[in-house]
């Protein structure tokens, strides 16, 4: 079993590398504070979600601690994906923000090497 430590440890790595990509092809979100990485143990059907108005991105622990399948799923999938959408509200605010995975949205998705696929429910069988 890996260590929560750990699992935080390698988010915040990821976090740093996926934001400065954004940082340096829209220069503009350097003016912001990057995006914080919470930890939620109350997610059971969402793996991740983001509050663009805190600029905070919300993982479920179930998932990062699930198996080593779904942890480097969240973190080459679900973790940019919600990233992209702080990134979003940051350089285009409200009018995105309806709609969430709109044009932008998928453009940031496109420019970090990722399918913008807004789907990525992960299925937790209850254990
Ligand atoms: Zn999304």
């Amino acid at each position: 079993m890996v260590e929560k430590i750990e699992i935080m440890q390698q988010l915040y790595k990821r976090t740093d590398i996926i934001w400065q990509e954004l940082c340096q092809i829209h220069p503009r979100l350097a003016e912001h504070k990057q995006p914080e990485i919470l930890l939620n143990n109350r997610l059971y059907r969402t793996a991740g979600r983001a509050w663009q108005e805190d600029g905070i991105v919300e993982l479920g622990t179930k998932f990062l601690l699930h198996s080593n399948k779904y942890r480097g799923i969240m973190l080459q999938v679900i973790l940019p994906h919600e990233l992209a959408h702080i990134a979003d509200y940051m350089l285009w605010g409200e009018s995105e923000k309806s709609c969430g995975h709109g044009k932008n949205w998928q453009m940031l998705m496109l420019q970090l090497g990722l399918e913008p696929d807004p789907y990525h429910t992960m299925d937790l069988k209850k254990c």
